[in-house]
């Protein structure tokens, strides 16, 4: 055994979600990714003497709304704290957040891992404001400061400490992304930075009852950087205790150009935040109607959606998992099939995976150009079920036709016929050219008379490729055993 499998890895996350709100959390300035520096900002985000902020309604709303879907309690009194340190992108001086009583406490995520699922504990989900942005690569001696993100506001949702490798934190955060957008709060895009999270890292021997020091690895906003700063962090701990030291509780940054976390503070200069009820902001109670208002018009939630699918539509959990992996593909199967037959449900599942969503994805149409020949697909996947054509022919050939069809009064089953496309299970047609492949394989007959049951496949084979894939395999397949064991 090696070293390491001694050990077991121990991580906590403080994901940062970036609300998809109009305005930022305690004034009117425009929410926007991008923009030129320093233009979503007013008086209030430049933090000018005098000003004072004022709650925005959504965020709290938002919070809500994503505590309820993970089954958080909520706190029905809010109240907002000052966390004070100095940065030259803070020009308030500290930022505003909840310390003691945060929006949502407890609740949980369920994970999906290789071996299988998995409940990660939520610890709370606080409100905050974020702080704006120094950028230090435009030039080698200054650092600029954009305040278009000060005072964006964020949702912090802290796990427990039960998360045990680069896979799962990988499969949280992935989780984590879907709900948020399923249920509206944010766009949950990690390259923009609307979601990031800070992986607190430990170690411990299995089987130990304590935890591990930790260290925490700081905004780190792609899952391929944090499976590479747990692996590398994991190893360092290890190899540390390993060789009779002691793991510090360090703030790390991760490098991905080097592959290595390096120290940005230890916990014994963390600043003292000096948190304190910010007198600004008057504590926020929640009424009852607030809260039911919000259950009230809570969308249809992930698991939900795949549920509906494996249910209502007897899709496969694997069907159902790619369909359901965003909402709007889901809502678009669902308006798809309205009103189908239930035989179509599963051919029409097909016909999104494998057509619909490259097609989409290609932008060669968008869905309602692909809409707008409903009815074509409709009878091209009965053709498919009544064996009138073979499901690759309506894939490869008729698939594209109809795309490039622009009438829809056309009918499907004259365009294959005329495009040839229709299988025959005509017994005197099949007969022919079952007689020909027979009759010009002799050696292949004898063989099957001598009990190479297996080469049936390949008369059946040869009538497809005779026949131009005219032929309906069933009813080959039935007539080629006929003819052979005569
Ligand atoms: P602090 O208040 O100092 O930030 P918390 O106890 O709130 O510390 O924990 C912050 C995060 O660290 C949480 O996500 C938690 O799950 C995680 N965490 C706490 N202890 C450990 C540990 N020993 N190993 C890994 N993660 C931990
Ligand atoms: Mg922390």
């Amino acid at each position: 055994m090696s070293v390491y499998e001694k050990y077991e890895t121990v991580i906590g996350l403080e994901v940062h979600v970036q609300l998809s709100t109009l305005s930022k959390a305690f004034c009117s300035d425009a929410v926007h990714f991008g923009g030129e520096p320093n233009t979503h900002t007013s008086v209030l985000s430049l933090a000018h003497p005098g000003t004072l902020p004022r709650l925005n309604k959504k965020q709290v709303e938002y919070a809500v709304r994503l505590g309820m879907a993970l089954g958080c309690e909520i706190n029905r009194t809010n109240n907002f704290d000052r966390k004070n340190y100095f940065y030259a992108d803070l020009p308030k001086g500290y930022q505003i957040t909840q310390d003691k009583t945060p929006v949502c406490v407890g609740g949980s995520l369920k994970i999906k891992i290789t071996e299988g699922v998995r409940i990660i504990n939520l610890h709370h989900i606080h409100m905050e404001e974020d702080a704006g942005k120094s950028i230090h690569d435009q030039d080698p001696t200054v650092t600029f400061i954009d305040l278009n993100r000060a005072g964006t506001p964020l949702l912090e949702i802290v796990t427990m400490p039960d998360l045990r490798s680069g896979e799962e934190v990988d499969a949280f955060m992935t989780a984590m992304r879907q709900l948020v957008r399923y249920v509206g709060v944010s766009d949950g895009n990690m390259e923009e930075g609307s979601m990031r999270c800070d992986v607190n890292i430990s170690v411990r021997l299995k089987g130990a009852t304590e935890f591990g020091t930790r260290c925490e690895v700081k905004n780190v906003n792609s899952m391929r950087f944090a499976r590479r700063a747990i692996e590398f962090e994991v190893k360092r701990q290890i190899d540390l205790i390993e060789n009779g030291g002691v793991v510090q509780q360090n703030t790390l940054n991760f490098d991905p150009a080097t592959g290595v976390t390096t120290p940005l503070r230890s916990k014994e200069n963390t600043h003292d935040y000096r948190y304190f009820p910010d007198p600004d902001l008057p504590p926020v109670v929640l009424s009852e109607t607030f809260i039911e208002k919000i259950k009230h018009e809570m969308p249809t939630l992930p698991w939900e959606m795949k549920a509906i699918l494996t249910q209502k539509y007897n899709l496969t959990e694997y069907d159902a998992a790619l369909l359901s992996d965003d909402k709007e593909t889901a809502e678009q199967y669902l308006a798809f099939v309205e009103s189908f037959p239930t035989s179509l449900f599963k051919p029409s599942a097909n016909l999104f995976i494998n057509k619909f969503l490259p097609t989409m994805h290609a932008h060669e149409k968008t869905f309602v150009q692909l809409m707008v020949h409903r009815m074509q697909w409709k009878e091209m996947l009965e053709l498919i079920e009544n064996g009138k054509i073979s499901a690759s022919a309506a894939y490869m050939k008729l698939y594209p036709t109809i795309l490039a069809t622009p009438s829809v009064i056309v009918h499907i089953s004259e365009m294959a016929e005329k495009m040839n496309l229709i299988q025959s299970s005509d017994t005197n047609f099949l007969d022919n050219i079952i007689k020909e492949v027979i009759g010009n394989n002799p050696e292949k007959v004898a063989e099957y008379k001598k009990g190479r049951k297996g080469l049936v496949g390949f008369f059946v084979g040869e009538v497809m490729k005779l026949s131009k894939g005219k032929a309906e395999p069933k009813a080959t397949n039935v007539l080629v055993l006929k003819e052979l064991e005569k």
